[in-house]
């Protein structure tokens, strides 16, 4: 690691993020006094504070700053109820996420999905479906396949009809399932390299059966995989995959998905942790040197109904400070130390309203800024 400070950008945005990003921020700090390291973390506004601050959801200081950042600690942005009026291209959703995606270019999103044992009460499956708890990673490509190909469009069709004068008339709709080698080749290294940091097992998922695009998924997930011969690889159909989620959730350990499938069985997996307060993730881009681009979140939103009351669960933002430190810094101890201490408090009983159980015999109740300090007291 060279030794220049590292710079990270913090977006908290609008709802709990604020509250939950000072959390982070906390731990980030507790872990910078233990592993001697030096971050300049700088934040700005982004979403409707990007609005109410400087009049649009990205304000273009903001957008600088990310450039010249490291990474991005990002909150979240939307509120429902602020102005409906607004060109749904300046609603924040839109101006301020799908922009920084498109800027950053950031090609890989990775979502970690755990269950510890004690939570098993949060997780729909019966509790003998869950094992010693679940651990899971979907790897899912951000930028190709079905959301971007083109043609993209609905048009008109006129059709003449067989013995009749009256065409008929009906509208048709076109998406394009787009993939070149190198887009899968560079995210099948992604989930690679993330097996190697785990259990070392991918399983890529396609549909290869029926669709070309999943023929040559299969092919060029093959051939790199030769590249990581301690990684054992499998391949799934996805029908199956969605299935086994449910079936079986222990098999997995990286589950590699095209963009469209990422997004359908990363929710899926989501489901399984019970809520979505304890999910982070991270959408990585370009590699320089030693340093990855990258953005990292909680996989929730603004939960306004919760917003400003010290009742959010702040672990999903502290877990993407976890990614961010193993993904853009290579900093692995450092990622390790902050998700031991997130496990250690959970152990410990610690729980916000939403993993929250009177049932459970220890568990007690805690608040946002109790659950962020007690997590960094335990980083040490
Ligand atoms: P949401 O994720 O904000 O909330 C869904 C439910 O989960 C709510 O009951 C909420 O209280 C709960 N929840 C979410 N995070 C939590 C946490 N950390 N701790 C405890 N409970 C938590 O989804 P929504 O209500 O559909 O969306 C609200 C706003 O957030 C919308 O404007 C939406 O567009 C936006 N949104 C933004 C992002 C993002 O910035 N990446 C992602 C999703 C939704």
């Amino acid at each position: 690691m060279s030794s220049h400070r590292l710079n990270v950008a913090a977006l908290a945005g609008d709802g709990i993020g604020p509250e939950v990003m000072r959390e982070a921020i906390r731990v980030l700090r507790a872990v910078e006094k233990r592993f001697q390291l030096s971050f300049q973390i700088t934040e700005a506004p982004v979403g409707w504070a990007g609005i109410d601050a400087a009049g649009k959801a990205l304000p273009d200081a903001t957008l600088q700053l990310c450039r010249e950042s490291d990474a991005i600690l990002f909150g979240s942005v939307g509120l429902p109820d602020r102005d409906p009026t607004i060109p749904k291209e300046e609603r924040p959703e839109r101006a301020a996420l799908l922009r920084i995606r498109k800027e950053f270019g950031l090609f890989a999103n990775l979502r970690p999905v755990r269950l510890p044992k004690v939570l098993s009460h949060a997780c729909p499956l019966r509790p003998e479906r869950q094992g010693d708890g679940l651990d899971i990673l979907v790897v899912r490509e951000l930028t190709g396949g079905l959301y971007f190909g083109q043609p993209k469009k609905t048009e008109e069709v006129v059709e003449a009809r067989e013995g009749s004068d009256s065409p008929r008339r009906f509208q048709r709709s076109i998406d394009t399932m787009v993939y070149t080698t190198p887009e899968i080749e560079r995210i099948a290294r992604v989930a690679f390299e993330s097996a190697r940091l785990r259990r070392r097992k991918v399983t890529s998922i396609d549909k290869a059966n029926v669709l070309e695009n999943g023929i040559l998924w299969r092919e060029v997930v093959t051939r790199i995989g030769k590249e990581f011969p301690d990684v054992a690889l499998e391949h799934m159909f996805v029908d199956n995959g969605a299935m086994q989620l449910m079936l079986r959730p222990t098999q997995f350990d990286v589950m590699l998905c095209e963009n469209l499938f990422g997004d359908i069985l990363s929710d899926e997996a989501a489901a399984l942790a019970g809520s979505l307060g304890m999910l982070p993730s991270a959408s990585l881009g370009q590699t320089t040197g030693d340093r990855t681009f990258g953005f990292y979140e909680p996989a929730g939103g603004t939960a306004p109904d919760i917003a400003g009351k010290d009742l959010a669960n702040p672990i999903a933002q502290i877990l993407s400070v976890a990614l961010m430190l193993r993904y853009s810094f290579r900093l692995e101890a450092a990622a390790v130390a902050v998700e031991a201490a997130v496990s250690q408090v959970i152990e410990s009983g610690l729980r916000t309203g939403d993993i929250f159980n009177p049932a459970e015999t220890g568990a007690r109740k805690v608040g946002t800024r109790a659950m962020g300090e007690a997590i960094a007291a335990a980083v040490g």
